[in-house]
């Protein structure tokens, strides 16, 4: 009886550690599996010069765009419904990393044209030195809101019978050079400084401030004047009134001739504020 009894305590033990055994064994490969899971998923982000991967940005931006949307509607405001893709814009735009599309729509292109994901995976002495046309796919992001945003303003002011000024919205359907110059130098500027705001650009520097009429409309000059010098221009205003009021201020009244954004205080006295 007792020798039975000491059998069967043995059997038991013996399957109670293989059991134990196999558990472990299994556990083991599970985790493996899994860190070699993410492993690989961190290697398929990136491409072969550190750079986000087009798969990588495709990943990321359906991973993380509505919770993109949340802390920009936590730091900005709240924004009607709208909608990131990501496409290959090689096709559309020439030099465009986002497009905004009225009224909800938002494609970030998925070419491997960015630094990081997120400025703040960068180094610190890579935030400094970057240049304007070094983005992360987080910038494009919040820049292409901020499309969304101006434009739904641009709805709502008009439903509460406040003056849009008519080079403001549908800026790309009617391309009237003369005054679609200061629209977009305004909504580029107003763009770049919520870049700047959300913590997704470096602080706002300009070193190449125009001197001319002609170093504001040399083609060459484009994208400096539009994209960089815009903010430099805006910044104080947009500190002082706020992203919101700031920008129903700046709707509200003629976008800046280039002679005013040679000298921009021509533009600020001639405000409207209501
Ligand atoms: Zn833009």
């Amino acid at each position: 009886m007792l020798n039975l009894f000491l059998f069967v305590k043995d059997f038991d033990y013996i399957r109670i550690m293989r059991i134990l055994f196999i558990s472990i064994l299994l556990l083991f490969s599970l985790q493996t599996l899994a860190s070699e899971g993410i492993q690989e998923l961190k290697d398929s982000m990136y491409n072969r010069q550190g750079k986000p991967s087009t798969y990588g940005i495709n990943y990321y931006v359906n991973k993380n765009s509505l919770d993109i949307i949340k802390e920009y509607e936590y730091l900005i405001d709240t924004l009607y419904d709208v909608y990131i893709f990501t496409d290959n814009l090689k096709e559309t735009s020439d030099d465009d990393l986002g497009e905004f599309y009225i009224p909800d729509q938002i494609v970030i292109t998925n070419q491997e044209k960015y630094i990081a994901y997120e400025f703040r995976n960068l180094s610190k002495f890579k935030q400094k030195i970057t240049l304007y046309n070094e983005r992360t796919v987080k910038a494009v992001i919040f820049h292409e809101l901020t499309h969304a945003y101006v434009n739904q303003l641009i709805y709502v002011m008009k439903q509460e019978n406040k003056i849009v000024s008519s080079e403001y919205g549908a800026l790309r359907m009617f391309p009237n050079p003369a005054t679609r110059f200061g629209a977009e130098f305004i909504e580029e500027g107003i763009c770049e400084y919520a870049v700047y705001f959300l913590h997704e650009s470096k602080p706002i520097k300009n070193n190449v401030i125009p001197q001319t009429l002609t170093d504001i409309t040399d083609g060459i000059n484009r994208v400096n004047i539009l994209y960089v010098y815009s903010v430099y221009v805006l910044q104080n205003f947009l500190d002082k009134y706020g992203l919101k009021k700031g920008i129903e201020i700046l709707l509200g009244n003629k976008p800046p001739t280039p002679k005013e954004m040679l000298k921009p205080e021509l533009f600020f006295n001639r405000l409207k504020i209501n």
